[in-house]
């Protein structure tokens, strides 16, 4: 029989705007010492905007814009909703035929005739585009600038690059504070480049030595496992389709209310205002409702 306590906090909860998948969930959450943040839409709003266009080859900025947002309006990634409504707003936008996504790594479609690719630079390189030295030089200098850079390749060749800017959400950082004070390790995992990752780490006051970037999909359940292996109890939270398998690993999976239905359903826990406040909520509450039982 489940204890009344139980069934109480899960009530709680739901009115805190924390949905949880039955009453277990509040036992697994007292026991976490280790939590796994993806950095994008979950510390971060995941609302991107487009610094800046840059063509590298003998294409325009236009056309590289008119490409990339013609792939990207494919893709539900928050990349591509900032890149699609940036040139939306300059040209209108060609259709795009057989359109493919690498979750990670990016996308591609047949746009008037040419082959368009949009992604990050390695995943570009597995797709046999050539990357030279003086562009590699490029997007460097826009790295060391914190924002992430998106490669658009067209017929095989690097044509230009796209920086965008993401904000970190208003309570990330006082939520890490108390999730410190609280006893849990919070680390910062993310498929985005390690400058972009280790800037947003130290503005919410995660160790430098906790943020694992450049991280591929697949590498996301392998780290909550080898942290598993090391004997932490992990929680992981998350909103994205590649987010899905590390919160199913998890001990304790929580989604982002804002997050793809994919992460949703994977995780224990939805907290439904997207604040990882929330999430500090339910641990102190299922710390505190089991406290009740005993
Ligand atoms: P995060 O872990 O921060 O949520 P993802 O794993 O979703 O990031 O993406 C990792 C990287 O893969 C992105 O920073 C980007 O370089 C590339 N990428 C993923 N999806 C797309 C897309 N639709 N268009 C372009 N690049 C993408
Ligand atoms: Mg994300």
């Amino acid at each position: 029989a489940t204890p009344v306590g139980l069934l109480t906090g899960t009530g709680r909860a739901a009115q805190l705007g924390i949905l949880i998948k039955g009453p277990q969930v509040l036992e697994d959450t007292r026991t976490v010492d280790t939590i796994v943040l993806d950095k994008t839409g979950t510390v971060t709003e995941g609302k991107l905007s487009v610094l800046d266009v840059i063509a590298l080859a003998q294409v325009s900025d236009a056309d590289v814009l008119r490409f990339a947002g013609s792939v990207e309006s494919y893709s539900e990634h928050p990349i591509a909703q900032a890149i699609v409504e940036y040139a939306r707003a300059q040209s209108a936008l060609p259709s795009a035929e057989d359109f493919s996504s690498s979750p990670g790594g990016g996308v591609r479609a047949r746009i008037e005739g040419h082959t368009v690719l949009a992604g990050r630079a390695a995943w570009l390189e597995e797709n046999d585009v050539e990357i030279s030295a003086p562009d590699h030089a490029a997007l460097l200098a826009q790295q060391q600038r914190g924002t992430t850079a998106i490669w658009v390749a067209i017929d095989g060749r690097a044509a230009g690059l796209i920086a965008l800017r993401d904000t970190i959400k208003a309570g990330s950082g006082s939520a890490i504070a108390n999730l410190k004070e609280m006893g849990l390790r919070p680390i910062l995992l993310t498929g985005d480049n390690a400058s972009v990752a280790a800037e947003v780490a130290a503005a919410v006051g995660i160790d430098p030595a906790d943020v694992f970037a450049d991280v591929l999909p697949e590498g996301k359940v392998e780290a909550v496992r080898k942290l598993q292996a090391e004997g932490a109890t992990v929680a992981m939270a998350g909103d994205g389709v590649n987010d899905a398998p590390a919160l199913a690993q998890a001990d304790l999976g929580i989604a982002m209310g804002s997050g793809t239905d994919v992460a949703i359903e994977a995780a224990d826990l939805t907290v439904m205002g997207n604040d990882l406040g929330q999430v500090v909520t339910a641990i102190a509450l299922a710390r505190k409702t089991l406290g009740t039982i005993k």
